[in-house]
This record gives structure tokens, sequence and C-alpha cells, in this order.
């Protein structure tokens, strides 16, 4: 049975995505930083194929020992989605250095840290894939968002590196970017904010959570074999 490791699967897209992959056949670790409530319920649905692990993306000591006792509890890590994620939104001239850290911090430098750690597992697997959960904000301008841009953006470009330093290891690393998708992250979004966005959307809709976890189930599967440095748009047409 294959292994995966997702951050930030409490709750949102990580958790869809954790429910899909166990649908799938898959054993899935996931992490958390707050939601330990949400954690312990959700692996009481499936404690033989389940685990969370304490940890903030942002420690990467912790990512390393997460990393060993996933591989202690379930044998390997076959598949990672670095999907940890948080936004604070300000114009850049009123953005707080705070805010910029902590969206860079998170979103990309957690990432890092998880995929360092999760790295000599897989090239001594010789196998492995991972899906960086980027946005559509890191390949397209969004006011408010330079800092999440600026991460998002990032994970795309080192995720096109990444795909190529490992790919003769058997590693292949891919990026999903989603559009405005309905979880926590846009929920306090105001209401003519959010009906502005979907207006722009050609589908004239959010995206479904589980829409996003289909995408990430594929490009782990053996259905994407040959696909590698890519990001898969799933945003209702947004970026066409
Ligand atoms: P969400 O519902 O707000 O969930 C965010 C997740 O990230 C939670 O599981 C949270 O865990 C975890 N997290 C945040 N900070 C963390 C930290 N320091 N250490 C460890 N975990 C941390 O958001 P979501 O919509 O599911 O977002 C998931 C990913 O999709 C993010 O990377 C986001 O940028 C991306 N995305 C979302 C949208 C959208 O419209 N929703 C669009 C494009 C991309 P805890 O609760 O335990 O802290």
């Amino acid at each position: 049975m294959k292994t995966a490791l997702i951050t930030g699967g409490s709750r949102g897209i990580g958790r869809v995505t954790a429910m899909r992959l166990l649908a799938d056949g898959w054993s899935v670790a996931f992490t958390y930083s707050q939601s330990k409530a949400a954690a312990d319920e959700f692996v009481a649905s499936d404690r033989q194929r389940l685990a969370a692990f304490e940890a903030d993306v942002r420690d990467a000591g912790r990512a390393k020992e997460v990393v060993a006792e996933v591989v202690e509890r379930f044998g390997s890590v076959d598949g990672l989605v670095n999907n940890a994620g948080i936004r604070r939104d300000a114009l850049l001239y009123n953005m707080t250095d705070e805010q910029w850290d902590e969206v860079v911090d998170t979103s990309l430098g957690g990432a890092v840290a998880m995929t360092r750690a999760v790295l000599p597992v897989m090239m001594k697997q010789q196998r492995g894939a991972m899906v960086n959960v980027a946005s559509i904000s890191g390949l397209h301008g969004v006011v408010g968002q330079t800092n999440y841009s600026a991460a998002k953006g990032g994970l795309v470009a080192m995720t096109r590196s990444l795909a190529r330093e490992v790919a003769r290891s058997g590693i292949r690393v891919n990026c999903i970017a989603p559009g405005l998708v309905e979880t926590d992250m846009v929920a306090g979004l105001d209401g003519e904010v959010k009906r502005e966005m979907i207006r722009a959307i050609p589908m004239r809709r959010a995206v479904k959570p589980d829409e996003v976890a289909a995408g990430i189930a594929f490009l782990l599967s053996d259905d994407a074999s040959a696909i590698t440095g890519q990001v898969l748009c799933i945003d209702g047409g947004l970026s066409a």
C-alpha cells in the first residue's frame, strides 16, 4: 500500500485530498498546526490508514521528525502534498513585515522544509511523487496578494527546477494552481468581492475542494507517470 504525506490535512483542501487518497487505496499521514480537534476526529474515522502529526510547517527540524515517524509507521513515503498555506492580504505599501514573512515562510518555506525532509526517503526508494499546492495568484497578479503571489509563484518555479533535478531518481514533482475554492480560507471574503470574483470565472462558480483533490490524486497516481514539472490549473477556466 502506498503512503502519502499531506501538510495541513485536518481541514479544507488537505482534508478532502486525504479522503480522496484513502478512497483510492493510499494510507495517509497528515500534519496540522492549530486544528487538533479536527485532526483527532478525522483520524478516528480510519485509525489503520490515517495518522496525524502536530507540526508547524515553518519548523524544518520538526518536518524531519515527522517524516521519520511516518516511515516508521507506514514503511515509506510515496506521495507528498505540500498543501499548508495562509493568506494575509494587504496592499504592499500597507503590508507589515510580519504579514510578508508569515505568508512566505508558511506557503513557500514550509513546502521547502517538508520537501527537503522527504527527498532522502524518495531518493532511497528511487520512487515518489510530489504535488505542490500553488494558486492562480502565483501565475497572475492579484491586488492585495504580493506576499501570497510571491510565495505561490516561488512554489511554481521551485517545482519546475526540482522536477528536473530528481527526474532520473524516479521522482515526479508537479503543481496545482487552484482558483477560488470554497474553504475556510475564503469564507471571510466580502460577499460583493466574492460575487465579482465569480463573475470573472468562465464557469461562473467557485471550485469545490473535491475537484482540487481529484487533480492532486491524478498527479500522484501512476496515470501521471510521464508528467513532471507541470502546473495544472483547477480554476473553472479563470486562467484560460
Ligand atoms: P484552509 O481551509 O484555510 O486550510 C489551511 C490549512 O493549512 C489548514 O489545514 C492549516 O492547518 C494549514 N496550515 C496553515 N498554517 C500552517 C502552519 N504554519 N503549519 C502547518 N499547517 C498550517 O485553506 P485551503 O483553502 O484548504 O488551502 C489549502 C491550500 O490551497 C493553501 O496552500 C492555499 O494557499 C491553497 N489555495 C486555496 C485556494 C482557495 O480559494 N481556498 C485557492 C488557491 C490555493 P491548521 O488548521 O492545523 O493550522
